[in-house]
């Protein structure tokens, strides 16, 4: 029975050889103006799996170019009929379910997540968020409003060359989170792969190819962030950036963005999201939905739950019981279906974590369980839970970005509320209480963009997604982020006649 279930998991294919690690510039496949290419490794192993040619500023002009004349207006793109964007929106969702597999394999050996999560996670969540914005293409207008002796209407006009920077810990979902709305608003774009993980977004440029979308309405421009990445935050035509990533190069984004042409900017930064587990809650229910929400993609998440506050009076109950289901996490190759930790993502990340988790253990929180790295030279960490954790800690206030649970103990809801309200980030939280009154109430109090009741990481294609405070500018996904690709037009018309 064991196996039988086993042969029914969508298994990993081959990977002989990478086919796409060229620029992808107006549907053709160029090689770097500086000759120069990068390479990309697997964290799981180490070994390089190849070499991706590495764009710079003059590259980013070609895109940028190819872009700019594929939103003109006059242009194929722009004068398509809005359903006909949809349909290839929904061609392309096509192609990736046709390529799902292969897909997947390469998202786990470029970032190391466990293959079923990307087959089942973040190939499900792109494939979606194309169909939710293929539907919205040919429902994007404006209003007509009764003004007097005007006649005023409304267009819903796309912004132009977007640009796009995204980070590596969901490289295809986040690829295809900024893609999917430009696209269905009449965009084109020109988007930049962070360094650490290029394949998936390259094999998807031969898929747009494929799709039909005109030459220059997608770019895919593969190098680093100070070179390729700023080259489009500072570039003159582009008119708009959308960034995923750290606080720190969001402010830098938002600088250039603001020095160069004054492009519109939205941001999707970091968090230090607070949970709060009420003592009517659920408990396993919280116990491990707190946890996923800690351990879940090696603890690489913006929304990862990194300070979960628990009531008092079942403290030690969820301690105990979160230890217990820490131990069910299976560490290993991410390409073996039964893995359900892969490594972090490269050596200088590890670190981070490292250092992170050696000042917890300095400043007295206490060390349940884990807190070191699994074998010698890997980038594995074992799954790590602190208790007693203090606000004052550097654990309690810093994004981790591993797999580091940190659990604080509170009296009462208010003082819950105080605590969990008391940083510069405001992505999103949660709370765990069997009381409807309790968590409404509580969800109005959260400054943050996302409030999960009795869940964790439940992210729609359909809900807005977005920080308050220092977390972020703007939305993404859901009829909200159609506003941020869209410019609105005021025509007003005077009626010289009015019956
Ligand atoms: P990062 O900010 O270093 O890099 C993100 C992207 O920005 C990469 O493509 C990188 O090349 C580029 N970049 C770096 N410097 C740049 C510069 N000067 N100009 C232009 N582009 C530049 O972040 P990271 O280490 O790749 O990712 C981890 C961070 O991302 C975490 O802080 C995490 O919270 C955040 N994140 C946020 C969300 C969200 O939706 N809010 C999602 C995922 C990750």
């Amino acid at each position: 029975e064991q196996s039988m279930f086993h042969d029914a998991l969508p298994q990993p294919v081959k990977v002989q050889e990478i086919r796409h690690s060229k620029l992808f510039i107006n549907n053709e496949w160029q090689r770097s103006c500086s000759g120069r290419t990068f390479p990309t490794f697997n964290p799981a192993t180490g070994g390089k799996i190849c070499d991706v040619e590495e764009a710079d500023k003059e590259d980013v002009d070609r895109a940028v170019q190819a872009a700019k004349a594929a939103v003109q207006r006059g242009s194929v793109w722009r004068r398509m009929d809005a359903s006909r964007r949809g349909g290839m929106l929904h061609k392309l969702a096509d192609l990736m379910e046709r390529d799902r597999l292969l897909l997947a394999t390469l998202e786990t050996l470029d970032t190391g997540k466990p293959f079923l999560q990307s087959f089942f996670v973040d190939l499900d969540g792109s494939i979606k968020t194309l169909r939710y914005y293929a539907g919205w293409a040919d429902k994007i207008h404006g209003k007509s409003l009764p003004v007097g002796d005007f006649m005023c209407l409304t267009k819903h006009e796309p912004v132009g060359v977007c640009g796009a920077i995204i980070p590596w810990n969901f490289p295809l979902l986040m690829f295809t989170w900024k893609i999917a709305p430009a696209l269905s608003c009449g965009n084109t774009v020109v988007i930049k792969p962070a360094e650490q993980t290029p394949l998936t977004a390259l094999h998807v440029g031969s898929l747009i190819k494929e799709a039909g979308f005109p030459p220059g309405v997608v770019n895919i421009v593969p190098g680093f962030g100070p070179t390729a990445g700023a080259a489009i935050t500072n570039h003159m035509d582009v008119d708009k950036v959308a960034f995923t990533g750290s606080m720190e190069v969001g402010q830098l984004i938002n600088e250039a963005a603001a020095k160069s042409n004054l492009k519109r900017v939205t941001l999707e930064l970091g968090g230090k999201n607070p949970s709060i587990v009420f003592a009517d809650c659920n408990l396993q229910l919280a116990v491990e939905e707190t946890q996923k929400g800690a351990f879940y993609n090696q603890g690489q998440c913006c929304t990862a739950a990194s300070r979960v506050f628990v009531e008092e009076s079942i403290y030690e109950e969820f301690v105990r019981c979160s230890i217990q289901n820490a131990k069910k996490t299976v560490i290993g190759d991410p390409l073996d279906p039964q893995t359900t930790q892969g490594p972090q993502i490269d050596r200088l990340h590890f670190d981070k974590i490292m250092d992170l988790i050696e000042s917890g253990k300095k400043e007295g929180a206490k060390l349940e369980c884990g807190g070191a790295a699994v074998g010698e030279k890997s980038l594995f960490i074992q799954p790590t839970i602190f208790s007693g954790v203090k606000d004052h800690m550097r654990i309690a206030k810093e994004e981790i970005f591993g797999p580091v649970q940190c659990i604080f103990s509170f009296k009462s809801q208010q003082e819950a509320i105080k605590r969990a309200n008391s940083s510069q980030y405001g992505l999103v939280s949660a709370v765990f209480t069997t009381s409807m009154d309790r968590a409404l109430s509580v969800s109005a109090a959260l400054e943050t963009g996302t409030v999960w009741v009795n869940c964790y990481n439940a992210l729609h294609a359909q809900m807005p997604f977005g920080g308050y405070k220092m977390s972020g500018i703007g939305r993404e996904l859901g009829e909200y982020a159609l506003a941020e690709y869209s410019e609105v037009k005021a025509v007003t018309i005077k009626l010289s006649e009015t019956i």
